[in-house]
């Protein structure tokens, strides 16, 4: 079968279809709630407390879904995760400063631990760029 090709598609009237060429979308590359639990069952079994963030994931997904629609088709989504890494590793050091503010110098091991895995994030993403 032949799917919409278009480098930034969009919704159609019928949201099968793309409003640009009226082709029909590749139904395997619509997110949905059953894509994303496709994916979300392989984080689960990941080693780790993967729960929490599971939730946290789906429920953004969710809320973009309707705002943002197809805009993950054609942008550099890697791009746009490496660069929440680094601010993550940005946000941990800022707590730090304001924990050193509250009167504590010592860098909270938690901090330390969110901005390793932000690292490792980073690094696992910059992987797949090369
Ligand atoms: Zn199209």
């Amino acid at each position: 079968m032949n799917y919409c090709q278009c480098e930034r598609p969009r919704a159609g009237r019928n949201p099968d279809f793309c409003g640009y060429c009226l082709i029909r979308h590749n139904p395997r590359i619509i997110s949905t709630d059953r894509h994303m639990t496709e994916f979300l069952t392989e984080l689960a079994k990941q080693p780790g407390p993967t729960a929490p963030a599971i939730r946290h994931a789906q429920k953004r997904e969710r809320s973009g879904r309707t705002e943002f629609g197809l805009s993950y088709i054609g942008r550099d989504n890697d791009l746009e995760a490496l660069e929440e890494a680094g601010d993550g590793i940005a946000y941990a050091y800022l707590s730090w400063l304001n924990d050193r503010r509250a009167g504590t110098d010592d860098i909270d091991p938690n901090l330390l631990d969110a901005a390793h895995h932000f690292a490792q994030a980073h690094a696992a993403l910059e992987r797949r760029r090369r």
